[in-house]
C-alpha cells in the first residue's frame, strides 16, 4: 500500500508546529488523503494504543494523548509507511536524524510531536479507527 497514518500529537499542536508540520508533510511529497482536528478521550486514547498496554509509560501515554488537540491525516506516497518514519526519525528525539520532524519539534521521548503507522497493515487500521469511508478517497 502506499498510504500512512499519522498523528500530530497535542505537544506540537500546543506548541504551534502544527502548520510547519502539515507544510512539510506535503513539501516531501505526501498527498492529504483525509485530514481532522480532533481531541481524544481517555478511553480513545487507550483503545488507539491498547497493543503498549502491558508497557510501564501506557499510563503516561493515554494521559498525553488525550490531553489536548491532535490532527489525525492519512498520506499517501510512494513506500508511505518506510519514507514517512525516516521523515519523522526515532522515537526519542534526542536519538532522530537531523532535519527529522521530532528532531525539529519533539519535546521528549514521550512527547514526540508526531505518530506514524509501523506496518501497511497497522496504517489501515489505524485511519480507519479515525476516518470514515467516505472521507478516505
Ligand atoms: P508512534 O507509534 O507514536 O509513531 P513509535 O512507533 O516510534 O511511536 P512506540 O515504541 O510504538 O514508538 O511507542 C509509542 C509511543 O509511546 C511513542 O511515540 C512515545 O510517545 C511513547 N513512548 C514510547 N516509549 C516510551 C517511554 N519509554 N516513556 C514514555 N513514553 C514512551
Amino acid at each position: 500500500s502506499n498510504r500512512t497514518f499519522t498523528m500530530i500529537k497535542p505537544d506540537a499542536v500546543k506548541n504551534g508546529h502544527a502548520g510547519a508540520i502539515i507544510d512539510r508533510f506535503i513539501k516531501e511529497g505526501f498527498r492529504i488523503v483525509s485530514l481532522k482536528l480532533t481531541k481524544l478521550s481517555a478511553e480513545k486514547a487507550g483503545e488507539f494504543y491498547a497493543v503498549h498496554k502491558e508497557r510501564p509509560f501506557y499510563g503516561e501515554l493515554v494521559d498525553f494523548m488525550s490531553s489536548g488537540p491532535i490532527y489525525a491525516a492519512i498520506l499517501e506516497k510512494e513506500n508511505a509507511v518506510a519514507g514517512f518514519r525516516e521523515l519523522i526519525g526515532a522515537t526519542n528525539p534526542a536519538q532522530a536524524a537531523e532535519g527529522t520532524i521530532r528532531k525539529l519539534y519533539a519535546t521528549s521521548l514521550g512527547e514526540n510531536a508526531v505518530h506514524g503507522s509501523d506496518s501497511d497493515e497497522n496504517a489501515k487500521i489505524e485511519g480507519d479507527f479515525f476516518f470514515s469511508g467516505l472521507e478516505q478517497f
